[in-house]
């Protein structure tokens, strides 16, 4: 099969359109056609390589597939040969007193597929294997691209807003990169609950879209002086939840546009993992700082409900051959797109 490989660590040259062993079932596992991966900043941090992290070489990277099952292990019984499926990246052992709890990602075997796993392993292929406990049924009413685009997203954000920041009617919520893969769904989520999304993007296309999406107020972050802003959008209180996954910098002006007793939930650090905190305003204004990583396979499932009715929609910003990954990545690393890309391999052209 033809997939994207890269055996060593380094700009967007490593990756190779090459060709690879098709995956075969082990007992619990399933094989999917893929007809449609999905562009993760989680590709580019593996490519990159991350300090304290092994990346497994050979590697193929990505953690959003839809596809069509082809084969199935021994021992499966929750899908068959011909289900169209998506993926939940989240691998675990399943049996562990964490997994039994619903908290997988405190698994000590936890991993992302097609980051953490490896040799090879990954969605940006013309196959992929994963344990057939981590695939669900793709909603009908999407196509395997937008399908594609979901998991990871969606089950992270809905985790930050509704697991651990306990988003109520009538929060207001200031989100960070909000027409990108994150924030679109962040948007859509606060919207769900009822809750009033103040969305901050880099330019007027990505405000427009923001507020398409249900974004009660748009933010431009170069033109807008964003803490004054939410000061005069809330009268004074400020937001009642800070969505983050941008890191060094934005998180002062997260700390500073957040309410006495206001909750920051963060998912990442994009532009970089070192920020200053006021201890005082943890203690003094009685604020909460989350973190928040994927979510468990239960979470996904709840939020592909809404999916399902249409109340929350798919955003896919731009569709490419798979072989033109390295420039898919450019656009994300360069910010330039909205919403998410979705790479199409060549079995599904
Ligand atoms: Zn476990």
């Amino acid at each position: 099969m033809k997939a994207i490989v890269f055996e060593r660590n380094g700009g967007c040259e490593v990756l190779r359109y090459t060709e690879t062993p098709t995956p075969k079932a082990g007992p619990n596992d399933v094989v999917i056609q893929v007809k449609a991966s999905a562009c993760n900043f989680n590709d580019i941090w593996a490519r990159r390589g991350l300090p304290g992290m092994k990346i497994i070489l050979p590697h193929i990277s990505g953690s959003d597939a839809s596809g069509v099952v082809v084969e199935t292990g021994s021992e499966v019984r929750n899908v068959r040969v011909g289900d169209e499926v998506v993926v939940h990246c989240g691998i675990s052992c399943r049996e562990c007193d964490y997994c039994t709890r619903g908290e997988e990602f405190f698994c000590p075997q936890f991993k992302i597929w097609g980051f953490q796993t490896g040799p090879l392993d990954g969605a940006h292929g013309d196959y992929c294997r994963v344990p057939a406990v981590n695939v669900l049924p793709k909603p009908r009413n999407l196509s395997h691209v937008e399908a594609a685009t979901m998991p990871l997203v969606l089950v992270t954000v809905w985790r930050m807003l509704v697991t651990r920041a306990r988003i109520q009617a009538g929060d207001f919520v200031l989100i960070w990169g909000a027409a990108g893969g994150l924030g679109v769904m962040a948007i859509q989520v606060a919207k769900l609950y009822n809750a009033r999304p103040i969305a901050v993007a880099s330019s007027d296309d990505k405000l427009e879209l923001c507020s398409q999406l249900g974004a009660e107020f748009v933010l431009h972050r170069k033109k807008h002086d964003v803490f004054q802003e939410v000061r005069k959008i809330t009268n004074g209180r400020r937001a009642d939840i800070v969505f983050e996954h941008t890191g060094s910098d934005t998180w002062p002006l997260s700390m500073q546009c957040l309410k006495w007793g206001g909750t920051i939930v963060t998912c990442g650090a994009t532009s970089g993992f070192d920020a200053h905190m006021d201890i005082r305003l943890l203690w003094n204004k009685q604020q909460n700082y989350l973190g928040s990583h994927l979510g468990n396979k239960g979470e996904l499932m709840d939020a592909m409900r809404f999916v399902e009715r249409g109340l929350i929609k798919p955003v896919v910003g731009k569709v490419l051959p798979l072989r033109e990954i390295a420039h898919a990545q450019e656009l994300m690393e360069t910010n330039t797109i909205a919403g998410k890309i979705a790479m199409i391999p060549p079995a599904a052209a």
